[in-house]
């Protein structure tokens, strides 16, 4: 390990050349260009994609960020809009705390009028962490603030060849960024060794020949580059087991919840089920929720956009990886409350209850399985038909399933894909003969 990489005090300067040639194009961020020529980055837009890269792939923020842009394109718009509106619209992109304390920290921003510049003023608002306020000022009002994401810490423990396995490491990878934090241009240099890691110095394959940073990189140097960062085994994740039911009436109206504002997937629209509980499947479970067969998967997986879930999210080159900490803290806190009766890997196994929410002519349809942060989920899937009389159904005019979570989504693909004509009406050209022809019961991961 080198404790200071060769030409430490040029290494900002030769990264700022490089970004100024070859910066990621982002809707949310003004070119190194278009900054030396006076624009200034919108605070609104840097803090929304930044809440919305945490833990989620680039490739899938921009579109979300264009939508959140095009509907409420002030921080006053997002802090004047409905709740169930924001809930919607983020529907898909997962660690739904997230949504919340959007709204939060919008009407805050909006009660004081605008965003404050400094860390300590943006570390204040509701739902910004430490990375986050870090990232907002620097990028948005070129504070010389050190931002560390996933992509900086490989890049800092490869150019200084740290075998320090992660968690461990944070702190010492934050002291060589810190270091590195140039007074002037703070903002572009943030964002330039993001894009550096999520371009050129890649987890699996660092293409150290054509990198800004080959001279000084000790990693390069000593042939270590893939090997760092190192991390800490992690144990396995649990797997938890539940029950869900969908319930339609002739008329094609839905019986729907929305979830309590707190808990995972806290806000959101689903269909009502059982709690989830610590299941007695072992390993060979685990491994299917992760990796499911090709044989097993629904056509809905090729044809719908993907789902986000960690398990694609952590083997995505392009995550930003941003304020893992700052999420996963609160997402496994948000699990152990949606799961009192057996949510931790040490508590004792139980059966899911299965009762209903109504009685009816319930029927088993498969399962879905999906991955959180902390535990793998199979949920059984029931459907019925009800009568239309049914109190609180939510009207098929009314029923958009892009506002569902992804795994309540799931859910209802898996109703859809078992029901010949529902999956007609609602599913792209081409994908119903595939569908028909599998099997039942289904399992849709
Ligand atoms: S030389 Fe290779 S390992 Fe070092 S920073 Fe560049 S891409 Fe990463």
């Amino acid at each position: 390990m080198r404790d200071e990489p060769a030409g430490t005090a040029r290494i900002a300067d030769q990264l700022l050349h490089w970004y100024d040639r070859n910066a990621r194009v982002m809707p949310w961020r003004v070119s190194p260009a278009d900054r030396a020529a006076g624009q200034r980055s919108d605070p609104y837009a840097v803090w929304l994609s930044e809440v919305m890269l945490q833990q989620t792939t680039v490739a899938t923020v921009r579109d979300y960020f264009r939508k959140f842009i095009a509907r409420w394109p002030t921080v006053q718009d997002l802090a004047a809009a409905q709740d169930a509106d924001v809930m919607a619209a983020w529907a898909g992109l997962g660690y739904y705390a997230r949504a919340r304390n959007l709204l939060k920290c919008a009407r805050a921003v909006s009660a004081l009028g605008g965003f404050p510049d400094t860390h300590a003023g943006l570390i204040a608002l509701p739902g910004i962490g430490p990375y986050t306020a870090s990232a907002v000022a620097a990028i948005a009002f070129d504070r010389a603030e050190v931002v560390v994401d996933g992509n900086v810490e490989r890049v800092m423990a490869r150019l200084h060849n740290d075998p320090t396995p992660l968690p461990a490491a944070k702190p010492r990878l934050t002291a060589y960024a810190a270091a590195l934090t140039p007074q002037t241009r703070p903002g572009d240099y943030a964002q330039a060794v993001m894009d550096l890691g999520a371009t050129i110095c890649t987890p699996r394959n660092p293409a150290c020949g054509i990198c800004p940073l080959r001279t000084p990189c000790a990693a390069r140097a000593e042939g270590t580059a893939v090997s760092l960062p190192r991390k800490t085994p992690k144990a396995a994740k649990p797997v938890r087991a539940g029950h869900i039911y969908l319930a339609r009436s002739p008329q094609g109206a839905w019986l729907l919840e929305r979830r309590p504002d707190r808990g995972l997937l806290g806000g959101m629209l689903g269909w009502p089920g059982s709690e989830w509980v610590a299941s007695g499947e072992g390993k060979a479970a685990q491994d299917k929720a992760l990796v499911p067969p090709m044989a097993e998967r629904t056509a809905s997986e090729a044809d719908t956009p993907a789902p986000v879930t960690s398990a694609e999210v952590t083997s995505a080159q392009d995550t930003s990886d941003r304020a893992k900490s700052e999420w996963a803290e609160s997402d496994q806190a948000e699990s152990e409350r949606a799961t009192p009766q057996g949510g931790g890997r040490n508590k004792p196994k139980a059966t899911p209850d299965a009762t209903p929410p109504l009685p009816a002519d319930w029927q088993r349809v498969g399962e879905v399985r999906h991955t959180f942060t902390h535990f793998h989920l199979i949920l059984t899937v029931h459907r019925a038909t009800i009568p239309d009389t049914t109190p609180g159904l939510t009207p098929a005019a009314d029923f958009r399933p892009g506002d569902l979570p992804t795994v309540m989504r799931k859910a209802y693909d898996l109703v859809a894909a078992a029901d010949a004509p529902l999956a007609s009406a609602r599913l792209p050209p081409g994908t119903v003969a595939r569908r028909l022809r599998r099997p039942l019961p289904l399992t849709y991961c």
